[in-house]
């Protein structure tokens, strides 16, 4: 018997009105994991008006009490985690230790940002004017919309719902159709925490919800993770309607490897930044920029590491890479790999669709590694965003550098060398929101800020305790005691001070 899994609207778990349904389903297997509520623009308005109706108490409840609930979920986090990462890898199929480290991530974000319930710091500073106090403090923005991708069923929720419920605010989220069941199970957690009805919303859905989601009038912010094609037209549509929004996008993330660098080490990280979660990290290292001296080496290193990966469903402690999420996915990939081709880059391993074993059940494709890759080439400028890495020659480090920023993204890279010169210099010059030395493009921790340059986002981070200037909007506060009309220093002529 397939579950069924609804939405969550006012404290109430409830079908989409239409009683409209979508499946979810393992993409290692193709078996229905479970069949999710479809969310029309009319449930989206139900879970609206109950964030809307909640925010007035919530904002109010002081923020240390706010944060209780938060510490409980993450106690409950911690509880649930093996379970949850049983279901994360099913759901999206990256293997079991990766659905771990997801959970362990949700557990730090919501443990760190609980925290802030006791912080959440504004300042005092003098002001002009005798007898006068100043000071400032963060207020919630309002009804906040949540929009997610599903490479990371756990975590990104968790970046956006923990900080926007301790600044105060209501939330709608809506997951990425091909994850619902994480959601809910996450939903279930903060409910189970103590959360008032109505603080949190949950519609399940496609685009469609999504889009009904940014059009409604009564959401304040959307906060949105996923593709940069979506989140520009997420961007265009809240700009109309006088919404703040806040973007994570897409990567085209890269490793330069210069001829002193540890190339034990080079194999090792890179092996796993590109083809972790099969490749879709929106961090996922997609171009290697090598120095001609060790070009060949580190060629050989990566195919041989790519070979012996073994490919299997994800519970399966002897799979190394599970498949990709979706059919879509697999074409996208499959159809970059034509592109490539056809460009005149050489694949050097995988390029193919992984069969026998059970495998043509699942969307599982080979790791793959390009080379002779120019840096003009489409497949070394556009997030492919499965397990496909290019190898690019660059003979100096200005040249490397200039290639990892010949991009329209600016998310995260990274650079192997021995030499503390060369090392500092690239993380001056390169135009990215992460840079990391010696160790490969993913694997950044919840406590420092994460997000992109250019088209990777609009200049908000989440993590680090910036992710508050997202979800907060600040108040001035002016407490005059002096007792008579002290106008302000741009409405006077300037005193002496003598
Ligand atoms: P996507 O853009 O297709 O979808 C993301 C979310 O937006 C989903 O919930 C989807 O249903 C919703 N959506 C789609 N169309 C919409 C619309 N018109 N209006 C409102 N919502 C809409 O992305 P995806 O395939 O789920 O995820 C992969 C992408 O996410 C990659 O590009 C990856 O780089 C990016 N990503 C970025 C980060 C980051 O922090 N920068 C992290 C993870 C993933």
């Amino acid at each position: 018997m397939v579950q069924t899994y609804l939405n969550y609207v006012g404290g109430r778990w409830q079908p989409a009105r239409s009683g409209a349904v979508f499946e979810s389903v393992d993409p290692a297997t193709g078996e229905v994991l479970g069949v999710c509520a479809r969310s029309g623009a009319e449930d989206v308005a139900d879970a609206v008006a109950a964030a809307k109706e909640a925010f007035p108490k919530w904002r109010k409840v002081p923020a240390p009490r706010r944060a209780e609930v938060l510490f409980r979920a993450a106690e409950l986090l911690v509880r649930r985690k093996e379970e949850l990462a049983q279901l994360m890898t099913r759901e999206m199929g990256k293997v079991l230790l990766e659905s771990r480290g997801d959970v362990q991530e949700a557990i730090d974000m919501t443990y760190f940002i609980a925290g802030e319930g006791r912080r959440l710091h504004g300042y005092t500073t003098p002001s002009e004017m005798p007898h006068k106090a100043a000071y400032c403090v963060r207020q919630p923005v309002g009804v906040v919309g949540v929009i997610t991708p599903w490479n990371f069923p756990l975590a990104i929720p968790s970046w956006k719902i923990v900080p926007a419920l301790v600044c105060g605010n209501t939330v709608v989220f809506k997951p990425a159709p091909e994850v619902p069941i994480c959601a809910v199970k996450f939903v279930e957690i903060l409910e189970e925490a103590g959360l008032p009805p109505g603080v949190l919303n949950l519609v399940l859905g496609g685009d469609e919800t999504g889009a009904a989601l940014v059009d409604h009038p009564d959401v304040a912010l959307i906060s949105f993770t996923g593709s940069t094609e979506v989140g520009l037209q997420v961007a265009e549509k809240c700009a109309a309607r006088g919404k703040r929004v806040s973007l994570e996008m897409g990567g085209k993330n890269a490793a330069i490897v210069m001829d002193d660098a540890d190339l034990d080490l080079v194999a090792d990280a890179l092996t796993w930044s590109a083809f972790g979660t099969s490749g879709q990290r929106c961090t996922a290292c997609s171009r290697v920029l090598v120095h001609p001296k060790v070009h060949g080496d580190v060629a050989d290193l990566l195919v041989d590491r790519a070979r012996r990966l073994r490919l299997g469903h994800g519970l399966d402690p002897q799979t190394d890479m599970g498949p990709l999420v979706s059919q879509a996915q697999l074409e996208r990939v499959e159809r970059y790999v034509r592109i490539g081709r056809e460009e005149g880059a050489a694949v050097l391993v995988g390029g193919e669709r992984a069969v026998g074993d059970g495998l043509e059940r699942g969307f599982f494709f080979r790791p793959t590694v390009f080379d002779r890759v120019d840096p003009r080439m489409r497949i070394a400028q556009e997030e492919i965003f499965g397990p496909v890495t290019d190898l690019i020659r660059v003979d100096s480090l200005e040249e490397a550098v200039e290639v990892v920023n010949g991009v329209r993204y600016g998310l995260s890279a990274s650079i192997f060398t021995r030499d503390i010169h060369k090392a500092m210099r690239a993380v001056e010059d390169i135009h990215t929101g992460i840079v990391y030395v010696n160790h490969g493009t993913i694997g950044a921790e919840v406590h420092l800020p994460f997000g992109g340059t250019k088209f990777t986002g609009n200049g908000h981070r989440e993590g680090g305790l910036q992710v508050l200037e997202v979800f907060t909007e600040w108040k001035s506060v002016y407490i005059d005691y002096s007792g008579r009309l002290q106008r302000a220093q741009i409405d006077l002529q300037p005193v002496s001070l003598g």
